[in-house]
């Protein structure tokens, strides 16, 4: 169970773990890959705080519901409250940055998608955002030049720069403000790079931030 954030130092953090918001296709090379128009506007969706589970801890995959991907994004923690919020107001409100994975029952979201259903059940199962502790934002001093890395069983698996995000961090938390009140908690998923694939059972994952914040995990389904 996931109960507290912390800060890389071990720091626990004083506030609830909220909801967590993600965006969609904010990586045109990840958007190409899936066959999946680049939107003019965030596509968001939310995980319930029920999916979030310590990075560091093995991944139990889901059984029986097909591929399970592997998305790694950096995750923000908001500090204080964001609502109807102007971009040059939003980074102020950043506790953290730190990095999650946003697992994604593949063929489980094309069938959702082809009905044209939610996509919550491939998306938003228990477990399904495995979460770093955070950097604290005065050790990030400009985000536009954070990379981040995804190593699979040693192989370099997907690559990210923070400058390509389509919708940078401030215009996507002023543009999930105007619908989502952000609190004090709460994560945002800030998109995946190309090189998006499926798990196995016994994959062992790095997954770096800069040099930051280094986890390594692995896949343990019982
Ligand atoms: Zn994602």
């Amino acid at each position: 169970m996931y109960s507290q954030h912390r800060f890389i130092d071990g720091r626990p953090l004083e506030m609830p773990p909220g909801k967590i918001v993600c965006v969609g296709r904010n990586y045109a090379a990840h958007a190409k890959e899936l066959n999946n128009p680049v939107p003019e506007q965030p596509l968001l969706f939310i995980k319930p705080a029920s999916a979030l589970a310590a990075l560091e801890a093995p991944i139990a995959l889901p059984q029986g519901k097909g591929e399970c991907h592997h998305e790694l994004e950096v995750a923000l923690l908001i500090g204080s409250t964001l609502s109807q919020a102007k971009p040059e107001d939003c980074l102020a409100a950043i506790a953290g940055y730190g990095l999650a994975l946003d697992l994604t029952l593949r063929e489980l979201q094309s069938e959702l998608k082809a009905k044209g259903h939610p996509w919550e059940r491939a998306k938003a199962f228990d477990g399904a955002c495995p979460l770093s502790a955070f950097v604290p934002s005065a050790s990030v001093p400009n985000w536009r030049e954070l990379r981040f890395e995804l190593h699979r069983n040693g192989e370099r698996q997907q690559s990210g720069h923070c400058s390509d995000m389509l919708f940078p961090i401030d215009v996507l938390l002023a543009d999930i403000s105007q619908s989502f009140t952000l609190q004090p908690g709460d994560i945002v998923l800030t998109g995946t790079p190309a090189g998006v694939g499926p798990l196995q059972n016994g994959d062992t994952l790095t997954c770096q931030l800069d040099k930051l914040l280094s986890v390594t995990t692995e896949v343990q389904t019982p």
